[in-house]
């Protein structure tokens, strides 16, 4: 070995270690396959960890494995695109703004859901956050996020025997994780505090890199912290209302302050759902500070604030009692200068009433200049339920607009899609995921044969089968069977896929399908057109009926007619969610509309090749067309909700027997299914443009960013 040579693998060393700190190889597949060659094993166990990989082999290890050429080149290959993802000028936000300088978005959002390895997220609002995140980076947006660190994250979930969902709250090690401690030119933790109670309560923060995207991660656990402060941050929307207002006031107050000591001052912040509505009190107080009046401080703290909520429903809303709320931001008051009541009426619809509750979303609508719900629809429920509150002589008075959700594409992607659009559409297509006339090629059978695509969903949906077969062994303790007997007649490979997969919310439905049993069960076990489905989700902790649909649905999975046939698959997160997505024909939602403000799971499964069926509400009441997927239910919901679960039901399984099943089994001498092909394909040329964080994100800037010239 030559010098030069050394040199080579040392600077690639250095590249690993710069790569594994960024989250860019999450949405790379090449920059992962360098993590999986040089641990297979602990990349697995790690849950995909490029961190925990890096740290679990030696700087020896990692020379003499790049002395192989090939393995060398790929690595140089993979950071030399990362370099290039980094710097590259000619983005779509450096054309928009012709080059302006000086804007930075400051998002904040109580969760970040960005991958499996890190469990900071529980459901569709933090998978938003980080689709957001990547999709900013994707677009060279000036964009920094704010959350907290969890050190005990969301749970990991069990089944038992019963069919009863167990939590558990595995502790996560910064050190293993792609985050770094923020530290000072000296190499000590940059350290903010925020006022809570009568004390002051202190935290430090984690980088997480996303592309060229920040995210600072706040954390109290530090010694100088009573207990009962450490803990502030240990679980995603953990404990009670106290705990929520605490880390609620990390968040809005301290990711405000935070920003300040690493000197910036952004343009725009940007309130995902009102859980960080304290960020305007902390603006407040500095422009008070500063010696500008009330009526002034206002004024600028909504020239710069953006709100978008997520609840169609009142009760949906955070609300505080006053008393709990005084108390706990009393001294932070007292820096604001206020009486506990000029506090209060901040949070209240009406601020002479000395009894109504703080409510975060009137805070976060108070104090914005423009706020949106997440689909048309939730736009205009929004509206509605806000009236009073503006005063508006009707709803569409009422300054709350919409941009509808997406999620980011290429960090959804299974490597099989991948590479079936490589070969398709060349490269191109990855920096053009919002423009129409890229997907409108879909519908050329010269460019995309039928044959390709069925041969497509062939092998997504066996990756699928040979995925669940090798997760079941882990949780087959609760079937209690020999499970080498059995794992090969777990799901059919020629069968109709079904995926349901969400957070096991009440208001989701997740036993629908299941309302006339006798009915399914002759659907799922025809010889000749069968159907399988396949179901995961987590329960709220304190969700009891949450749970006991789990312990339906998995009583279904356990009962001899069903079983093999109907799955559950354990403790639902970014990985298993990304499988799914990918791998099942038939992507089915029915929550009680309009309770999904968007949904975002529907959307993943697009650019697979997999087919939507899901209730006129949130985005699917905006993407279906007619003959792109299928609808259960129109425009219109009835007051009664007994009444609309009979409807929707009897609706779902008419549609699953006379149009999906027969549609799917329909095959030509070449055993193809023309028609589905057929629907396939309006599916992406329709959908995959709309709903992607890319058109997403670039509505924000344009819309209530006020990022341009
Ligand atoms: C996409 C996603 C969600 C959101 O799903 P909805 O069906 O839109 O509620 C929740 N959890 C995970 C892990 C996801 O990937």
């Amino acid at each position: 070995m030559n010098n030069s040579f050394m040199e080579r693998t040392e600077k690639a060393i250095a590249g690993l270690h710069r790569l594994a700190n960024n989250l860019w190889w999450t949405w790379n597949p090449r920059a992962q396959d360098v993590f999986h060659a040089l641990s297979e094993r602990k990349w697995r166990s790690s849950n995909h960890n490029a961190v925990a990989v890096l740290k679990s082999i030696s700087h020896a290890e990692l020379q003499a494995r790049l002395c192989e050429k090939e393995f060398l080149q790929s690595v140089e290959t993979v950071l030399q695109a990362f370099e290039s993802y980094l710097t590259k000028e000619e983005t779509w936000y450096h054309e928009y703004s012709s080059g302006a300088d000086g804007k930075l978005v400051a998002y904040f959002s109580a969760e970040f859901g960005l991958h499996e390895c890190l469990p900071i997220y529980s459901g569709g609002l933090g998978v938003l956050a980080g689709d957001h995140t990547k999709s900013a980076s994707d677009l060279g947006i000036p964009f920094v996020g704010i959350s907290l660190f969890y050190r005990n994250g969301y749970f990991q979930q069990r089944i038992a025997p019963d069919g009863w969902q167990h939590e558990s709250y595995p502790l996560i090690d910064p050190h293993e994780l792609p985050v770094e401690l923020v530290t000072d030119a000296d190499g000590n933790p940059v350290v903010a505090s925020v006022e809570i109670g009568h004390s002051t309560v202190h935290f430090h923060a984690y980088r997480l890199n996303v592309g060229r995207a920040t995210i600072y991660l706040l954390d109290t656990n530090r010694d100088e912290n009573d207990l009962h402060y450490r803990e502030i941050s240990s679980r995603v929307y953990g404990g009670d209302s106290t705990t929520r207002v605490m880390q609620e006031s990390i968040l809005g107050i301290g990711g405000v302050r935070f920003l300040r000591k690493l000197g910036l001052a952004p343009t725009v912040y940007h309130m995902n759902e009102g859980h960080s509505a304290f960020l305007t009190l902390e603006l407040l107080r500095e422009q008070l500070e500063a010696g500008s009046s009330r009526e002034e401080a206002e004024h600028w703290v909504r020239r710069h604030c953006v709100f978008t909520t997520h609840t169609p429903v009142p009760a949906g809303h955070d609300r505080f009692s006053p008393d709990l709320l005084d108390h706990l931001l009393s001294k932070f008051r007292e820096r604001l200068g206020f009486d506990e009541q000029t506090l209060l009426a901040y949070g209240r619809e009406d601020v002479s009433n000395k009894e109504e509750t703080f409510c975060m979303t009137v805070l976060a609508l108070r104090m914005s200049r423009a706020a949106n719900g997440v689909s048309e629809l939730h736009g205009r429920v929004s509206r509605e339920m806000w009236q009073s509150f503006f005063n508006a002589s009707s709803p569409d008075e009422v300054p709350i607009g919409h941009i509808t959700n997406g999620v980011h594409i290429l960090g959804w992607m299974a490597n099989r899609t991948r590479q079936f659009w490589h070969k398709h559409l060349g490269d191109k297509w990855i920096y053009y995921l919002k423009k129409e006339a890229i997907w409108a090629q879909v519908s050329d059978p010269d460019l995309i044969p039928d044959e390709d695509l069925w041969a497509l969903r062939y092998g997504l949906r066996r990756d699928l089968i040979e995925y669940v077969r090798r997760r079941m062994r882990h949780q087959f303790h609760s079937v209690g069977a020999d499970y080498n007997e059995v794992q090969d007649s777990i799901l059919n490979p020629d069968a109709l896929t079904i995926g349901f997969a969400r957070r096991f919310a009440t208001y989701k439905r997740a036993p629908l399908l299941f309302r006339d049993f006798e009915r399914i069960l002759a659907l799922i076990n025809d010889s000749e057109r069968p159907v399988q489905l396949v179901f995961a989700g987590k329960a709220h902790p304190r969700d009891d009926q949450g749970k006991s649909f789990i312990q339906q649905i998995v009583g279904y999975s356990k009962n001899p007619a069903l079983f093999g046939k109907v799955v559950f698959l354990e403790n639902y997160d970014i990985n298993v969610a990304r499988h799914m997505i990918s791998g099942v024909d038939v992507w089915l939602n029915n929550p009680r509309r309009p309770m999904e403000a968007s949904g975002t799971s529907g959307m993943k499964i697009v650019i697979h090749g997999g087919l939507n069926f899901s209730i006129q509400d949130g985005w699917w009441r905006e993407g279906y067309n007619g003959e792109n997927g299928w609808s259960i239910g129109d425009d219109h919901h009835d007051q009664d909700v007994a009444l609309q679960y009979e409807k929707d039901a009897s609706q779902l399984i008419e549609i699953l027997e006379n149009q999906l099943i027969p549609e799917f089994y329909n095959r030509d001498e070449f055993g193809i299914p023309r028609q589905w092909i057929q629907r396939v394909r309006k599916s992406m040329e329709t959908l995959i443009p709309q709903f992607n964080t890319d058109r997403m994100v670039a509505d924000y800037v344009m819309k209530y960013y006020d990022l341009g010239k």
